[in-house]
């Protein structure tokens, strides 16, 4: 298939190639475009066999649910059962935005979109290219990341380019993205609302709007026997090439550890990578050594991760140890994927 790549900005939408992308999506195709949290591979929502098409693009198990996009807020009641009081104060609040919510489906929309799940998962996004998109494809479009399943999300089209040219019909290449982690997924069909995938909008947000959230325990605890609610989270995910192990401690500590198995590694001919925070990237000996921002900034760190996962692939890194980082806010996200990456290897010193 021959993959079309346009480039426009935000500020300056290019009308005519965004129509084009619309038609494709609406005819059925593929179009793989920008959003605010990651790069996004969209499809017809209500179309079951375009949603098949993306989980055959990605290698996708298509047991493995799709996020549909909407770009206003009274196109939601046609795709679901009910809207919940909850889901309003939440749009009011954080939609357009990095949020999801789950809710029962409509009949309209197809089981292959969901998963085969009775419950569906809606999104609002914030980017302009995004939502000009859903509207020209009639206002919902089906849209996981858009990188081969199991690879870290994409950030920039660069990376969708790599893992999705010739298996999509357009790439629309909008810059980098502004938040570099997937949404907040939260579930509203339960008794409370329940966190299945924590994101840039944190616990305490989702609290301040309506009291108390649970969250999923299994997303944090890797060792749980219990599969998550959300069917994305059980997989192996944002694995780099190379193995990536966490080590957790104090920064002397740490260092000395890392150093240690660098120089190992290095005596057995291995490419050595390691992901720090400014305060102490100097101090690692590794043949890369990445930066993902100031240890205190966790929004710098969640923008940063995926692309320095991605990064080592290139630089085609074999021994991978990364800082382990605060929980708190956004660094509870950061620590989920980080955690995933490394398929909960962690050596707690
Ligand atoms: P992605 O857009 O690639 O981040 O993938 C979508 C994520 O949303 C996956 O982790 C899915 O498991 C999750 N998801 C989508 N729909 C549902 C749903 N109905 N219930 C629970 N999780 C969902
Ligand atoms: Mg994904």
């Amino acid at each position: 298939m021959n993959t079309r790549i346009v480039k426009m900005e935000e500020e300056n939408l290019d009308v005519q190639a965004l129509q084009e992308a619309g038609t494709l999506i609406k005819a059925g195709g593929l179009v793989a475009f920008p959003t605010e949290t990651v790069y996004g591979l969209g499809g017809d929502a209500l179309n079951g066999a375009s949603s098949g098409k993306i989980y055959a693009a990605k290698g996708r198990p298509s047991d493995n649910p799709l996020i549909i996009h909407i770009a206003r807020m009274e196109d939601l009641g046609y795709i679901v059962k009910e809207v919940p009081e909850a889901a309003y104060k939440l749009a009011q609040r954080y939609w357009p935005g990095p949020l999801t919510m789950i809710f029962d489906k409509a009949e309209c929309v197809p089981r292959e979109t969901t998963g085969g799940l009775d419950t569906v998962a809606v999104r609002m996004p914030s980017n302009q290219i995004a939502r000009a998109l859903i509207r020209e494809a009639g206002g919902y479009i089906a849209a996981p990341s858009a990188n081969l399943s199991g690879r870290p999300s994409p950030t920039s089209a660069r990376y969708v380019i790599e893992d999705l040219e010739g298996r999509v019909d357009m790439i629309i290449d909008g810059g980098g993205a502004d938040l570099g982690l997937e949404s907040t997924i939260v579930d509203l069909t339960g008794d409370k609302p329940t966190i299945l995938r924590p994101g840039y909008i944190t616990e305490e947000m989702l609290e301040e709007t309506l009291g108390q959230v649970e969250i999923d325990k299994t997303i944090v605890d890797g060792n749980s026997r219990q599969a998550p609610k959300a069917p994305g989270m059980k997989y192996r995910h944002y694995a780099p090439k190379g193995t990536l192990l966490i080590v957790e401690g104090e920064a002397d500590e740490r260092i000395s550890y890392i150093n240690r198995q660098i120089s190992l590694q290095k005596e057995k001919g291995k490419k050595t990578g390691v992901i720090a925070a400014d305060e102490t990237a100097g101090k690692y000996f590794a043949d890369s050594v990445k930066s993902v921002g100031k240890r205190s900034d966790e929004e710098q760190i969640a923008r940063a991760l995926f692309r320095v996962l991605r990064e080592f692939d290139d630089e085609e890194v074999q021994a991978i140890y990364a800082e382990s980082f605060e929980s708190r806010g956004v660094g509870c996200a950061v620590m989920n994927r980080l955690l995933k990456a490394a398929g909960h290897q962690v050596i707690k010193l």
